[in-house]
């Protein structure tokens, strides 16, 4: 297999890059940790024969095309420093202080993993949750580590390439995709796909190059005509740039579609970024006026988001000489959302501030990731058995599909697909689960046991005299948490009543 070099940066494009959007950390704040990397892992080399160096700057350069912040990129140069080399954490600490420290000593953490098969798996999750809870930023350098170790895994073994790379697919890529880092989760699909599926990888390449060959000057005659277009109606500050579909989800969508590359319009989808939302619509409708649009393709991801947040309005049209040309149109905010995810909360404000911008409600980071890292603590301590089953259970919580579902006041409840109305009561708060006794959903009277769709309104009554929930609700609850609290109401109750009946016992 060819060897598809990753980016090979330099300390001084690294400055460059980072100069370009934060300040608060002088260039040589940043050199001095690359030349104290540099130093500590001065007699190592890769596997591919080339200096360790490579591997921290590449992660750190990673880092710093998601515009995060200056400590973040420190770290990120440091983060194999006290695995690999005789310099301690505390060295580390001392050097660059506590915050970055930290954000190494949790890298440092995530990187052992002692299991095997499917516990390796679980264990790896578990530690994936604990380190997001803690601090996210640590999850951003784990991705920016694994995908330049994926670029690089040509000088490994067979078996370790397998495995890192179905690691990547089966586990980071899902959990950057819930963070909404897109461009992250197709970065790390890509480079993984062609390991774990060589033959699929290679046929999906080919119908991509050739998919785009050809068309290249037809493709810049259509961004140059659709900026003339919006400019010339007076939309403001416009942006237009082709993208190329990441090939792995490609070859997803290939398998729904009978193979068949005819059927995918998207392939090569032309991006308009625009200043505010009323621009987006006003673009919308200039794009349809200019060229027919094909019927059922017009999606608003604007008024109603994807549950990781991402944002966009799509629409297919027949374009210049009857193509198919998919447009997605979205403002600069929302594109550095749909790229970068959480991760663009950390990039800096138009004050030019380094900070973690105001989130709203949907784009905070997520409290599913302290709810479970906290369920993981109390329950590493029980059986091995249980242990797994919840891992399990929380495995199902994070990857199906959520769905945003509203309380009468308007406030979002974020719930996996299927949950239920007594899902709904216990994610709002545990005594309005354990006193649930009827609901309204979308006004209508239903059972407690509905399952519930994206957008639905519902209003819980309570009976406040009721002592808690039914063990019957355990047939069809969906989440682990309701689970665990209806659970815990029935234990509860039989341990009171031996209490009761027989003194001593507990
Ligand atoms: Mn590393």
């Amino acid at each position: 297999m060819e060897n598809t070099s990753a980016t090979n940066p330099t300390i001084d494009t690294l400055i460059q890059l980072v100069a370009t959007y934060d300040e608060s950390v002088s260039g040589e704040q940043i050199r001095h940790a690359y030349e104290f990397a540099k130093a500590a892992h001065a007699d190592q080399k890769r596997a591919t024969g080339e200096p360790y160096i490579i591997h921290p700057l590449a992660t750190a350069f990673y880092l710093a095309e998601m515009h995060l912040p200056a400590p973040i990129i420190i770290a990120g140069l440091l983060h194999d420093v006290p695995e690999d080399t005789e310099k301690t954490l505390d060295d580390v600490k001392a050097e660059f202080g506590e915050d970055v420290g930290n954000m190494v000593a949790g890298i440092t953490k995530l990187g052992k993993i002692k299991y095997r098969g499917i516990e390796r798996y679980l264990e790896n999750l578990r530690k994936m949750f604990l380190s997001m809870a803690a601090d996210v930023r640590v999850v951003f350098i784990k991705f920016a580590d694994r995908l330049h170790n994926l670029e690089t895994l040509d000088a490994i073994p067979p078996k370790k390439q397998y495995r890192i790379a179905l690691e990547s697919l089966e586990i980071f890529a899902p959990i950057a995709n819930r963070l909404g880092m897109g461009e992250m989760k197709g970065r790390l699909e890509d480079a993984a796909f062609r390991y774990i599926y060589p033959k699929e990888y290679e046929w999906v390449n080919n119908i991509s190059k050739s998919g785009r060959q050809g068309k290249q000057g037809y493709l810049e005659r259509v961004i140059r005509l659709t900026k003339e277009t919006l400019v010339d109606a007076g939309i403001p500050n416009v942006a237009v740039q082709g993208r190329a579909k990441h090939l792995y989800s490609l070859y997803k969508k290939l398998l729904k579609n009978d193979r068949n590359i005819a059927r995918i319009y998207d392939l090569i989808a032309i991006r308009i970024i625009v200043n505010d939302v009323a621009d987006c619509y006003a673009a919308l409708g200039i794009i349809h006026s200019r060229w027919r649009p094909l019927k059922g393709r017009i999606k608003d991801y604007i008024a109603q988001p994807k549950p990781n947040n991402y944002r966009s309005l799509h629409t297919t049209v027949f374009s210049e000489d009857g193509e198919i040309v998919e447009f997605q149109i979205r403002t600069h905010e929302m594109h550095a959302v749909n790229e970068y995810g959480i991760a663009a909360h950390w990039s800096y404000d138009e004050q030019g501030k380094i900070a973690i911008k105001a989130l709203s409600k949907n784009q905070r980071p997520p409290e599913w990731v302290h709810e479970l890292a906290s369920v993981q603590h109390e329950l590493s301590a029980v059986d091995r058995k249980k242990y797994l089953r919840s891992l399990e259970e929380m495995k199902i919580d994070i990857f199906k599909d959520r769905i945003f579902v509203f309380t009468p006041k308007g406030d979002v409840i974020d719930l996996p697909e299927d949950s239920t109305v007594v899902d709904f009561a216990y994610a709002i708060h545990t005594d309005i689960g354990n006193q649930c006794t009827a609901a309204k959903v979308n006004e209508d009277n239903a059972p407690l046991s509905r399952v519930l769709k994206n957008g639905d309104m519902v209003d819980i009554m309570i009976d406040k005299s009721r002592k808690g929930p039914n063990p019957d609700w355990l047939k069809f609850v969906k989440t682990r948490y309701a689970k665990t609290k209806i659970k815990q109401y029935a234990k509860s109750k039989i341990s009171g009543w031996i209490t009761g009946i027989l003194p001593g016992s507990k």
